[in-house]
């Protein structure tokens, strides 16, 4: 059917071939590539986009160590570099900047192990992600206030791949892309409340209930309890979130700084001199938004780590929660026992650089098409197991 005609049904009979529960960055991905596709698209969010963890602005794009490759690191990798065109064509599409730039990133070696180890990374670089990219060893970064030359005293890894994007920017972008797509109808201020996959409905919170072929719950840290129950399963078992911190700063910095990371703290140059810090990670917390003391302690260490932001005034503070599956990895594919019901979760801190793949892996398997390979790691059913293993209930 073409993509007008199955958009004129979708008004007809408000059954879309896809609903999508979640309006952050894993659905508004899948809402793009499937309308892309031809599908019609129902796009239901609670609040607003950006409600949940995808509301940040720290942005990076970083790949997993090259060493002990596995389909996980492929996945990301592949992903990592297909991102590049990805943005180039959204862009292109709607006219938006997405504040995209392939830095690289830096890695401050503290010891005289970690320089070793680093080092013979090198080989697995450049087997693992060829020639384009580059991953070295130095002595001293290129400049000695980005990172502080004193906290690097075995050098520095600086590698090529890893990349930031404006997470505000890539949302609006694909606000407005979906935005002119006669088959996608989004619905804000409206919860996916339950899905009865036998009558292939779901129920609304404004009262209504839709018909769908597929549904897709990329509804954050939410998915896990909707998937557990349709399983079967104690509402926690599948995942659940990790809160974050992060803080901008306004540092007249130049863009093409290559991102800073050092045991856990992440300091990222964006294209309007402004510097994103990051991040805590709380697995216990009372209030998901509230910044405290937490924060303050990353922007120390941020400002010891790079001096270049010393003074740099705190011009917003921000908390999110990060939905984090039970095998760690995200969660991709058909909800087991429930006909209909596709998982799009658990990004964890990674969805930024994966979720237009991730998105695309869905598409494929609605289309009946051979997409990118998904790792067994990310099924629902590798999960379930997971967690029956954790709980000794297997
Ligand atoms: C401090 C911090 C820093 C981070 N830094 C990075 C980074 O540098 N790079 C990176 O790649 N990732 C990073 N992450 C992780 C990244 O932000 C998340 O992995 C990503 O945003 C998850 O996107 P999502 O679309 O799966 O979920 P979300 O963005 O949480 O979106 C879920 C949406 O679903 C909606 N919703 C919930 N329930 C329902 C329902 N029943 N019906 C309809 N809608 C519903 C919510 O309102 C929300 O808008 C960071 C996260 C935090 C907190």
């Amino acid at each position: 059917m073409a993509v007008a005609d199955k958009a004129a049904s979708h008004r007809g009979q408000a059954a879309p071939d896809l609903l999508i529960a979640g309006a952050g960055v894993a659905g508004l991905w899948l809402a793009v590539k499937a309308a892309r596709a031809g599908l019609s698209v129902m796009l239901v969010e609670r609040g607003n986009p950006g409600d949940g963890a995808s509301g940040g602005f720290l942005g990076a794009l970083m790949p997993h160590s090259p060493e002990r490759w596995n389909g996980k690191k492929d996945f990301q990798f592949r992903a990592l570099v297909d991102l590049e065109d990805e943005i180039a064509r959204l862009q292109a599409e709607t006219g938006e900047f997405c504040g995209y730039r392939r830095v690289g990133r830096i890695l401050p070696l503290t010891s005289e192990r970690g320089r070793i180890t680093a080092t013979e990374r090198i080989a697995d670089a450049r087997a693992n992600w060829g020639t384009r990219f580059g991953y070295e060893v130095r002595h001293t970064p290129d400049r000695s206030d980005w990172p502080n030359i004193l906290r690097a005293p075995h050098g520095i890894v600086h590698e090529t791949l890893s990349a930031r994007i404006s997470p505000p920017g890539l949302i609006a972008a694909l606000l407005s892309r979906l935005a002119v797509m006669p088959n996608i109808e989004l619905r804000l201020g409206t919860a996916v409340v339950d899905v009865a996959p036998g009558d292939r409905r779901a129920s609304l919170s404004d009262g209504t209930s839709i018909g769908f072929g597929h549904v897709a719950l990329a509804n954050g840290v939410d998915a896990f309890p909707m998937i557990a129950r349709l399983m079967g399963l104690p509402a926690q078992s599948l995942g659940g979130g990790v809160k974050g911190q992060a803080a901008l700063l306004d540092a007249g910095a130049e863009p093409d700084l290559p991102l800073v990371y050092d045991d856990g703290v992440y300091v990222i140059a964006h294209e309007n001199g402004h510097v994103a810090v990051g991040s805590t990670s709380e697995n216990e917390f009372d209030d998901p938004r509230a910044t405290d003391e937490r924060l303050d302690e990353i922007v120390k260490r941020a400002r010891k780590l790079c001096p270049l932001i010393r003074e740099a005034p705190v011009i917003r503070r921000w908390a999110g929660v990060r939905p984090k599956a039970v095998g760690r990895d995200p969660m991709l594919g058909p909800v087991p026992g429930a006909p209909g019901v596709l998982a799009m979760a658990g990004g964890f801190k990674i969805s930024f650089g994966i979720a237009h793949r991730m998105a695309d892996c869905l598409v494929a398997q609605l289309a009946g098409e051979e997409g990118p390979e998904t790792p067994e790691s990310f099924s629902v059913a590798w999960h379930a197991a997971r967690s029956a293993t954790d709980q000794g209930i297997q």
